[in-house]
């Protein structure tokens, strides 16, 4: 039996404004009209209309929904960062959207990324803070990331479920943690990935915004959550998407061989998580980060980690459009085949598959 039902709305990397990051959930036992949760708002109702029109009954065999009336029962919106492909119809739709306010869940910094937009200058002042600003569409609200620390990590198992989940909805948690994304002059940017759970089963699925390898980072974050979901996999935790926006033969800090599988493996050595404990990973030391940060690298053996991952699902989110047609095949598939074709030769039991616009999926 599962526990979430996903539609994707758009699963894209950005430059196809048809295809942004996207994707609806709800608690499996729920009905879509109980209440909808929106992870990301890169796409929106647009996306989901020419979804709905190639598949009618992909929400449901008996009954036939306008994109209008599904998000329309959109309650909240879980966002990773501002940039525009994570948030674009979220903005372009507020002031068409029906149904009751909706909150922007985010990290504050996010949130006030998103006052820049709703400015009434670059678009109308939708959002609001205040519980009672029901004139506003959406009521920004905070979502607090807390570091997992090794002590926070025995606090965990020692006391079981998470306090530092959120409840965003009917039956339904989340826990947010802080992602490099990369730097500009600003300085350092952030995104966020979120631990989604299912509150009366405690299963729960991680859903990674755009990441910046550990190996490249001054201060490495990724790790964080694998810590957090190393005892959880697969029985409490089975299914993570994470973005893998580009092939390996794209020379970019966001390429394949960092990127996804680099937040089992460093760049420099490539080692995977030992007897399925991605937060017992050794990271190799780095330049610049503190020796508190580090750990000793020890090499681990391949028969060690052999099914180390065995039940665990990975969607690939993110990919970037292959606009030039250098591949035969869509992006999508092109990058989790080579994802694939890593984790078959390293033995791990992991399940790949390619995240696709119009996908409906059990968690
Ligand atoms: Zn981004």
């Amino acid at each position: 039996m599962h526990t979430f039902d996903m539609v994707v709305v758009g699963s894209g990397g950005g430059c196809d404004e048809t295809n942004l990051s996207s994707y609806l959930i709800k608690p499996a036992t729920a009905a879509w009209t109980d209440g909808i949760i929106s992870l990301e708002g890169g796409s929106g109702q647009g996306a989901l209309q020419q979804i709905l029109q190639r598949n009618p009954k992909l929400l449901d065999c008996r009954k036939r929904y306008t994109a209008s009336e599904i998000y329309s029962h959109v309650q909240c919106f879980l966002i990773t960062h501002g940039h525009l492909d994570h948030v674009s119809s979220l903005v372009l739709s507020a002031g068409s959207l029906k149904g009751p306010r909706k909150r922007l869940y985010a990290a504050k910094d996010t949130l006030g990324d998103m006052e820049t937009i709703f400015s009434d200058r670059i678009w109308p002042n939708l959002a609001s803070w205040k519980e009672s600003d029901d004139a506003y569409k959406y009521l920004y609200t905070p979502c607090v990331a807390t570091p997992c620390s090794t002590a926070s990590l025995l606090t965990l198992l020692q006391s079981g479920p998470s306090p530092k989940h959120k409840r965003v909805h009917t039956d339904v948690s989340v826990r947010s943690f802080r992602l490099n994304h990369g730097s500009n002059d600003s300085g350092a940017y952030e995104s966020s990935a979120f631990s989604i759970r299912h509150d009366p089963t405690g299963r729960e699925f991680l859903f990674f915004g755009d990441v910046e390898p550990d190996s490249l980072a001054r201060h490495p974050r990724t790790l964080d959550v694998w810590r957090y979901a190393a005892s959880k996999i697969p029985t409490t935790l089975s299914t993570i998407f994470i973005e893998c926006s580009w092939p390996p033969a794209v020379p970019t800090s966001s390429c394949l061989a960092t990127s996804a599988p680099s937040t089992w493996s460093t760049s420099s050595s490539r080692s995977p998580p030992k007897s399925s404990k991605l937060g017992e990973r050794r990271v190799a030391p780095r330049t610049g980060a503190s020796a508190s940060q580090e750990e000793e690298e020890e090499p681990i053996e391949r028969e060690d980690r052999a099914g180390a991952l065995k039940g665990l699902r990975v969607y690939i989110t993110h990919c970037k459009a292959d606009f030039d047609a250098a591949h035969d095949r869509p992006i999508h598939e092109v990058i989790a085949g080579q994802v694939r074709q890593l984790v078959k030769d390293e033995g791990l039991g992991v399940e790949i598959i390619a995240a696709e616009q119009g996908m409906r999926i059990e968690i």
